[in-house]
């Protein structure tokens, strides 16, 4: 077989302890099963720095999407209105949600290499009294953006809005302390920093404001609510669960706690970031966003010169061992790389000598 390391935001690399705890089959009512369920439950709240009185965790099936969109219909109500704020194409997925629910909401965006304006997004909340809840994304992943969410979290708070973050691609991976930003509902799958199997994506909630989601959702399956009452009992997923993606997230949590926790995996993400982005500079490849915005987790790179062949460059780093992404601009021709995962320094290195020949070969020709 062969194989290659997952330079992808997710599915990511794992590890392969990860990937041998689903050689067995759980039984979704089985006790032992239903107390991996709530250890998971629990240690995301500690991951978050979250207390069990004030937050609560609810696991949603399906990939980061389902659980965004299970957010989003149950948070919001027919007489609420949104405020969704976007700068990529993970924010634009959540408007296009909008559209499919029927919500009530205004888009403000900027360009997908900008942050969203401060004092832009005071004057809508001014303007607009009717506006009862903020959406954003953490990391848009489509270019590697870190979004400052503790701004928006400010101004949230001060005109008492409702504030729910997308950060799949950054939880656990970036440090951040949920109950000291005021968010109200943030959202993560398994397959990404915490290094899991694709299969369901996770809610820590703001208790109250999860109470006050009853009988909003317009999705029966999606109801983050009912979701939420029946797995808060004991542990038994509503309608069936992903066993065996659950027992390797769990199996992954404890692999993070004994890195050093989200602090440790932190400094290796951003290390691995850094010499990424420093040796394809050396060699003409620049990030697409700048270094004070980029994010730890995934680079968009621009093409080093024109032609640029991404299916030929694909494969000759596939080749050697290496899996890269896509870009996911419109207006210039990028490629991406990711360096989440169990992803190391001599990963990155060897990365980059690869590229060095690939495009020195290139150039030489
Ligand atoms: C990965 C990701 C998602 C979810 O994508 P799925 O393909 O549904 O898992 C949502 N938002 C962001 C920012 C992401 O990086």
């Amino acid at each position: 077989m062969n194989t290659y390391k997952l330079l992808t935001p997710g599915p990511l690399t794992t590890t392969s302890t990860v990937k041998e705890e689903m050689l067995f089959d759980r039984c979704t009512w089985d006790q032992d099963y239903k107390e991996i369920t709530q250890k998971i439950r629990t240690q995301l709240l500690e991951f978050a720095g979250a207390s069990n009185e004030e937050y609560t965790v609810v696991l949603m099936q399906g990939s980061g999407t389902f659980a965004v969109e299970s957010t989003i219909t149950s948070a919001i109500s027919a007489t609420d209105k949104a405020l969704i704020i976007t700068n990529g194409a993970y924010g634009e997925r959540i408007v296009k949600m909008a559209n499919y629910i029927g919500l009530n909401y205004q888009e403000y965006s900027v360009e997908y290499n900008e942050y969203p304006n401060e004092e832009e997004v005071r004057r809508i909340l001014e303007e607009d009294e009717a506006i009862t809840h903020m959406v954003m994304v953490h990391c848009e992943t489509t270019t590697g953006i870190l979004n400052p969410i503790d701004k928006f979290a400010r101004l949230a708070q001060e005109y008492e809005k409702v504030f729910i973050v997308d950060a799949m691609s950054s939880f656990a991976g970036v440090e951040m302390n949920v109950p000291e930003l005021g968010i109200d509902f943030i959202i993560s799958s398994a397959n990404k920093c915490i290094q899991g199997v694709p299969g369901f994506g996770f809610v820590i909630a703001k208790l109250d404001k999860l109470l006050a989601c009853e009988g909003n959702a317009r999705s029966l399956s999606l109801d983050l609510f009912d979701q939420w009452r029946e797995m808060d009992k004991d542990g038994k997923w509503r309608y069936t669960s992903p066993t065996h993606v659950v027992a390797a997230f769990s199996k992954a949590m404890d692999e993070l706690i004994e890195e050093g926790g989200v602090q440790a995996r932190s400094a290796r993400y951003q290390n691995n970031n850094r010499i990424l982005r420093e040796r394809l500079g050396k060699i003409g490849i620049q990030a697409y966003i700048t270094d004070e915005k980029q994010s730890p987790v995934i680079t968009t790179f621009l093409f080093p010169h024109e032609p640029f062949n991404f299916g030929d460059f694909y494969t000759f780093v596939k080749e050697k061992g290496y899996v890269i992404y896509p870009g996911k601009l419109t207006d210039v021709d990028t490629f991406r790389i990711g360096n989440i995962g169990e992803i190391y320094e001599e990963d990155i290195q060897e990365l980059c000598s690869i590229i060095e020949e690939y495009v020195g070969g290139v150039t030489n020709e």
